[in-house]
């Protein structure tokens, strides 16, 4: 039922009245000033704001608090949707999906809103209205039009977990979101594949674009890169190629590496490197290896990507591939006992999109056998992927079956207490995840009570020695592995 013009510009301006409540007037001219109601029935009111931009924006930050105001005003058992009316969105690039935001959303809960203030209403304020849609009609200009086209909204600065192997990489990509071309210039970031150079290349673009939307900001595979030229050359438009990149504030190029063996390109990407860096613009660019490494790349560029920041991205450690695999079950709704996450950080090692597989395949796995989330669906779950010979013993078992054989309590072991009774359980803990775990001596040390790789290699050591020869130990070792099922 489409309501008449009169109730619903009442309505309107009620919606108006309470967005304004929400967010600053700046953010109001920004992003909501186009918003009109569509339809309302009884279940549903659509709402349409001018572009695609504006639409994604809004489903992406403001969500919450459309939520709140569409609750206040027609009630929350409403949903509502928001199109855009200019639904001639350019074909998306398939490979990303760009919008994570479902276009229909519920108006959240009483219970929902009463969690305070929503992150949308504390952002900092977008100064003006961005006018992109100025931008020309070829591939960039369209990219810059709508800088979401090839961007996640998944790859966000808040959802990427930061440690050891990752923590620098993390603080200059935000350095550079907040201050482009001041101190890592180009920022160069690698490391192997599925660690997170994807996403903190298009993290620096959201933030960014959410701190600054007038910044022109350009993140684009090498392919497309490639692409692009390649097809100005054969269009014989290559002035046309080149003076697109002239006006980017931040261009982002993603796998950079795969511009090797491409010796033209190398030649212009050199001087779309030279002008945006003589203009003061900034430059991201991620790869598999640091630059000297990267086959056949001509010197001159080894060199300028070797201007700034380089920095690696490497292998998760073990905490930090538990905090991802906690954070990941979390955001999609699911409370994941301690034990199978220990589980699968122990197990699943290589990079964060395979432990992203598989905290999806097992908690998959008990929804659609409805079977409980505990180890050993896990283990079921997991039985094909882990290719290695599966570690079905965790640290957790190995500290429970000792205490238990040992009688001592896991604070002991964790404490810096030295007695007999308590170094030799700590130590005998400590062989057996050596030996039947794939955690690093770092990660076995770590766990107790912070000690060092030196204290682990000892404790093997000693242990090892004393099973050729001391009777009670070699029987309490056999004992407790016997328990552990090994
Ligand atoms: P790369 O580009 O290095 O191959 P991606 O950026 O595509 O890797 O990351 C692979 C997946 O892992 C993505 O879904 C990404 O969101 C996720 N991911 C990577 N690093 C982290 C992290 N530190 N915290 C959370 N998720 C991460
Ligand atoms: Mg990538």
């Amino acid at each position: 039922m489409h309501v008449s013009n009169d109730s619903s510009v009442s309505l309107l301006e009620k919606i108006d009245c309470h967005i304004q409540e929400f967010v600053s007037p700046q953010q109001y001219r920004t992003w909501f000033q186009t918003l009109k109601i569509v339809d309302v029935t009884d279940e549903e009111i659509v709402l349409s704001v001018s572009n695609d931009f504006l639409r994604e924006w809004i489903c992406h930050y403001y969500v919450d608090v459309m939520g709140k105001v569409i609750g206040r005003v027609v009630g929350d058992s409403k949903k509502f949707t928001i199109v855009s009316e200019s639904n001639s969105s350019e074909p998306r690039d398939t490979r990303e999906v760009p919008l994570s935001c479902p276009a229909t959303v519920q108006a959240p809960t009483d219970a929902a809103r009463g969690e305070g203030a929503s992150s949308a209403v504390h952002e900092p304020a977008p100064k003006t209205m961005n006018p992109r849609t100025a931008a020309g009609g070829n591939e960039v200009g369209q990219s810059l039009a709508n800088p979401f086209s090839n961007l996640n909204f998944k790859y966000l600065f808040d959802k990427f977990i930061v440690g050891r192997s990752n923590e620098l990489a993390y603080a200059a990509s935000l350095a550079v979101a907040d201050a482009p071309a001041r101190s890592y210039n180009p920022l160069f970031i690698h490391g192997s594949v599925g660690l997170g150079k994807t996403h903190l290349l298009q993290a620096i673009c959201h933030r960014r674009l959410q701190t600054h939307p007038d910044t022109k900001v350009l993140y684009l595979s090498c392919e497309t890169f490639i692409n692009q030229f390649i097809s100005a050359i054969e269009k014989g438009n290559i002035h046309h190629f080149r003076n697109k990149y002239r006006h980017i504030d931040i261009l982002l190029i993603d796998d950079i590496y795969l511009i090797a063996n491409k010796e033209r390109t190398q030649e212009e990407f050199f001087h779309t490197f030279n002008s945006l860096y003589n203009a003061g613009k900034q430059i991201v660019l991620s790869s598999d290896s640091p630059p000297s490494e990267i086959p056949t790349l001509e010197d001159r560029l080894v060199s300028r990507f070797k201007w700034g920041l380089v920095v690696q991205i490497e292998s998760p450690n073990f905490e930090t591939r538990y905090a991802i695999l906690r954070a990941k079950a979390r955001a999609m709704g699911h409370e994941v006992p301690d034990d199978v996450l220990t589980f699968l950080a122990e197990n699943v090692d290589t990079n964060i999109r395979e432990l992203e597989g598989a905290i999806t395949k097992v908690i998959g796995f008990s929804v659609l056998t409805k079977a409980p989330l505990d180890c050993s669906l896990a283990k079921l779950a997991m039985r094909d992927v882990i290719k290695k010979p599966i570690t079905y013993i965790t640290i957790d078992d190995i500290v429970r079956a000792v205490t238990k054989k040992c009688n001592v309590k896991l604070s002991d072991l964790q404490s810096r207490k030295r007695n007999h009774s308590i170094t030799l359980p700590r130590q005998i803990c400590m062989y057996i995840a050596k030996k039947k775990t794939a955690l690093s001596l770092q990660e076995i040390g770590g766990f107790f009570g912070g000690r060092d790789h030196t204290t682990v290699i000892y404790a093997y050591d000693k242990i090892n020695k004393e099973i050729s020869k001391n009777e009670a130990i070699t029987n309490i070792v056999n004992d407790i592995l016997s328990q552990l099922g090994d």
